[in-house]
């Protein structure tokens, strides 16, 4: 135990995004906390950008895991000349526009990392930002903040007012040869809201419904022009491995796992909260080590990992590396890093229940089979909940939940029939199979 101890807390101490949550709003603190070396890395050679984003392993946090050099080299290769190491334009010459979104919609249930990236350290996701910018060549940077979230849009607001009148920013826009236009954007607040093209929608103007890829943002996006989505927290990294380089980055994971990743830990465990650990570190370290273990010394039963639209894992794979491939391997995702914990006594119906009924009220209702198939799990699931529940009601929910993926524009369908398929299977006495 001592030496399990020893580990956990040599991992907490790796803390790299949530390391300077004291700085705040204040541009000369974060400067002063070792802020704006990053973007004075990237402004010395803008043409590396994109490579050291590559070399440094970094992948997208909202949930998909996607390599982020990918959608930044895509986007900045689309619709236009300049680019990475390509000249800025020349003085009189109309820029590409070219966007790019941060991706604050956050309204994952149990999700709650971004809200304080965005309020503790929003130099942080600032500079970031401007880098990604100075990669793909953007002129233009929107912060898109869930609008519930106001404690995090005030943080923001008064953050990007500094780095407006700043000399790194005078800097940046020297060196793009145009101005860079920042915005703070509050976003629907639906949870659809948070998939790329829904969140292009509504920065169109219009309502954030998703529609079908390709084209994808960063060849097609606000008003047909390229635009680079990236979440709060992969952007959050950014600054520290231009400042600290690529291998830096790597030597904070554990074995092939690059950084590190915040999870937002929550359900029945002793100490819920938000932590930050290596990625790569082991499921039962998060649970035991950080949440203090479970509720009432009840026994581990399951984890809705990366939030509840993937599949449960088990007391069985307490032990599994918490990175994209390991989780993977598993048959599950690691999502968002949303961790949402369940003691032994726990219905697991009804904790699908409650999530598929959240699914089924947050479906757009453009694609015929989402809107009536979530509303139809959520319904026989109550069934089974409140046991009045018929075999054929459970052969039916299964039979749906087979049926549904892919039928759908988006992935909000996928969510809702994997969690309910992935529970079938686990835990199929608690279903009376
Ligand atoms: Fe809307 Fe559901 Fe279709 Fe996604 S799958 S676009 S949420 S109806």
């Amino acid at each position: 135990m001592a030496r399990q101890n020893y580990h956990l807390n040599k991992r907490l101490n790796q803390r790299l995004l949530s390391s300077r949550f004291d700085v705040g709003t204040d541009y000369r603190r974060w400067l002063a906390a070792g802020g704006g070396h990053g973007l004075d890395a990237a402004l010395a050679n803008p043409a590396a950008i994109i490579d050291t984003i590559e070399a440094a392993g970094l992948v997208g946090m909202g949930g998909a895991g996607f390599p982020t050099h990918r959608k930044w080299r895509a986007a900045a290769q689309a619709g236009a000349a300049a680019g990475p190491g390509k000249e800025a334009a020349s003085p009189g010459t109309t820029p590409t526009i070219r966007y790019v979104v941060v991706n604050g919609n956050e309204d994952e249930p149990g999700t709650f990392k971004d809200r304080h990236l965005l309020l503790h350290t929003p130099h942080q996701v600032i500079e970031g930002a401007l880098i990604a910018a100075l990669a793909i060549h953007a002129t233009h940077v929107v912060f898109y903040v869930n609008r519930r979230q106001r404690d995090a849009l005030a943080a923001m607001r008064e953050a990007l007012a500094q780095w407006q009148t700043s000399q790194l920013f005078a800097r940046l826009a020297a060196a793009l040869g145009h101005p860079l236009e920042l915005a703070l954007n509050e976003s629907s607040g639906r949870y659809i809201g948070g998939e790329e093209t829904a969140v292009v929608s509504w920065l169109d103007g219009g309502f954030p419904f998703p529609r079908s890829k390709p084209p994808f943002p960063a060849q097609s996006g606000i008003g047909g022009a390229p635009t680079l989505i990236n979440n709060v927290e992969t952007i959050a990294n950014v600054s520290h491995i231009l400042r600290d380089g690529p291998d830096a980055h790597r030597a904070l994971g554990i074995g092939e796992a690059s950084g590190t990743k915040l999870y937002s830990l929550s359900g029945d465990v002793l100490r819920p909260g938000l932590y930050e650990l290596p990625m790569g570190t082991p499921l039962a370290d998060l649970v035991f080590g950080c949440g203090c273990g479970m509720l009432g010394g009840k026994a581990f039963k399951a984890v809705f990992t990366g939030g509840p639209s993937n599949t449960l894992l088990s007391a069985a794979d307490l032990d599994v590396a918490l990175d994209f491939d390991s989780v993977r391997a598993r048959g599950s995702s690691l999502g968002t890093g949303a961790m949402i914990v369940l003691g032994e006594g726990t219905s697991i119906v009804r904790e699908v229940a409650r999530y598929v009924e959240f699914f089924a009220a947050e479906s757009c209702g453009q694609c015929p089979p989402c809107k009536c198939g979530t509303f139809q799990m959520a319904r026989l699931l109550h069934r089974i909940d409140t046991g009045v529940a018929t075999q054929r009601d459970v052969d039916a929910l299964a039979s749906l939940a087979t049926l549904l993926p892919r039928s759908g524009r988006c992935g909000l369908i996928d969510g809702a029939a994997t969690v309910v398929q992935s529970s079938l299977r686990t835990f199929p006495g608690e279903y009376g199979l």
